[in-house]
């Protein structure tokens, strides 16, 4: 342990546990690669503007959880607390709406930041995979993304989540709903607190949010959105839930899913998962037609999705799913003296650039505690030579699994490991 830690409601990733991120991460991106998602990347933070502008001054992402500093040059900049506005932005800038091939499918991975009170599921800095499709208004388009997402969670191996489905209307139908729900959480006379009666005034939807009991008693009776959708909002979600069932995708309709962001329209999902407590939310999305125009650009109706990286790693582990990552090295070499050590440290180099996993026994330890890294490492053939080995040109090659030993002319070594590796069974 050093002087220090890892700053509050932050953590480390550390192996072996890292490597389920990194199998986290290539999971969901996956299905994104191979539907013409290109890959982009964003800076970690922006004009403070953007956010405020783009997810809602009145969210909660921005007006508590945002990381919003000075520079000292004077420019007002935000740690970015979510990837959608960012992409927008960048896709933009980049005339990539211009190119004539619409929709812009993109899809992202980093690291996110929130001031949000730690707690299992939820941390300051979290890693999320996106995905958006900007630029086409088409309902298939939100079905490949609900479609794709499932589809990465299942190729985890994960079951027990569940895809929450709703349409939040358009600009047509979802003004006069608001005002009709205003009017229901006015009338309220319970006593409500003083943010939830600042939120029925700034953004009465996400009090249907609120996940307290005692709210959630009062909004027993609530005018539903479902009975305001104006024709044009209700066809489309008619036909996103269409595809999704023909192509299998089980979901669930909520009426109540209203989501933290102002800039959604029309569909919005979140994935939910049944063992991670109260932070069950893996991942959300929805359309966001309004939101290009609220940061300056033309209107472009897009929809996209994020997932929550650390909560899927949380989800596996609840769900005991081992995700089958290789051994990370195939061959470990271990020298006994001098001599040896030269020799196999130039054939580990030379197996490395041959393409084989491959590492040595460092620090010049003896026999035994070099056999237990090399059993640490999973690796699947050890390679030992001492004097005498060398003296006959070879080198000895054990096979971890059945534990065989025999000696290889040390010009030959590269040539058997290989084929044994690519074999199959190997
Ligand atoms: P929640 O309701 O749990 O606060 P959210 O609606 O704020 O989630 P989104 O902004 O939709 O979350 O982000 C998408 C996903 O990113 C979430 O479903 C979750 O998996 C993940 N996520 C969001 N905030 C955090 C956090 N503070 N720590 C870890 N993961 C997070
Ligand atoms: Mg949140």
């Amino acid at each position: 342990m050093s002087t220090f830690q890892a700053p509050k409601g932050t953590y480390d990733l550390t192996p072996p546990r890292s490597a389920k991120f990194l199998a986290v991460r290539e999971a969901i991106s996956a299905p994104l690669r191979n539907s013409g998602y290109g890959y982009i990347e964003t800076p970690g933070f922006e004009d403070v503007n953007l956010f405020a502008r783009g997810v809602g001054e009145s969210t909660d992402i921005v007006s508590k959880e945002m990381y919003a500093f000075e520079t000292k040059g004077g420019d007002k900049l935000a740690l970015r607390p979510e990837g959608t506005a960012s992409v927008l932005r960048a896709a933009l800038e980049a005339n990539l709406h211009k190119a004539g091939n619409l929709p812009v499918k993109l899809w992202y991975s980093g690291s996110y930041y929130r001031y949000e009170r730690p707690q299992a599921g939820r941390y300051r800095h979290f890693s999320q995979v996106g995905a958006e499709a900007i630029g086409t208004e088409d309902p298939a388009l939100d079905a490949e993304l609900i479609i794709l997402a499932d589809q990465a969670y299942r190729s985890l191996g994960l079951t027990r989540f569940r895809i929450l489905l709703n349409s939040l209307g358009d600009k047509e139908c979802r003004p006069v709903y608001r005002e009709a729900l205003q009017g229901f959480l006015r009338d309220l006379d319970l006593d409500l607190d003083e943010e939830t009666r600042r939120r029925i005034e700034i953004n009465p939807l996400r009090v249907l949010d609120d996940k307290r009991t005692d709210v959630r008693k009062q909004l027993v009776g609530a005018p539903m959105l479902r009975d305001y959708l104006c024709d044009a909002c209700k066809a489309y979600h008619e036909e996103v839930r269409v595809l999704l069932t023909a192509a299998g995708v089980v979901y669930e309709d909520d009426e109540k899913l209203v989501r933290g962001l102002d800039y959604y329209t029309r569909t919005t999902f979140e994935f939910v998962h049944d063992g991670l407590g109260s932070q069950s939310a893996v991942g959300g999305g929805g359309r966001y037609d309004g939101l290009s125009e609220m940061i300056g650009g033309p209107a472009l109706p897009s929809v996209g999705w994020a997932l929550g990286v650390d909560r899927t790693v949380l989800a596996l582990e609840a769900e005991g799913v081992e995700l089958p990552i290789p051994a990370a090295t195939s061959v470990y070499a271990v020298p006994l003296g001098e001599e040896a050590r030269r020799v196999l440290f130039g054939l580990v180099t030379q197996l490395r650039r041959e393409g084989v996993a491959t590492d040595f026994a460092f620090g010049g330890r003896g026999l035994k505690g070099a056999m237990k890294s090399a059993n640490r490492s999973g690796a699947r053939f050890t390679l030992v030579a001492g004097e005498r080995d060398l003296a006959e040109g070879n080198v000895q090659l054990k096979d971890m699994e059945s534990g065989e030993q025999e000696a290889v002319a040390l010009a030959d070594v590269s040539e058997v490991i290989r084929g044994r590796l690519s074999a199959p069974g190997a």
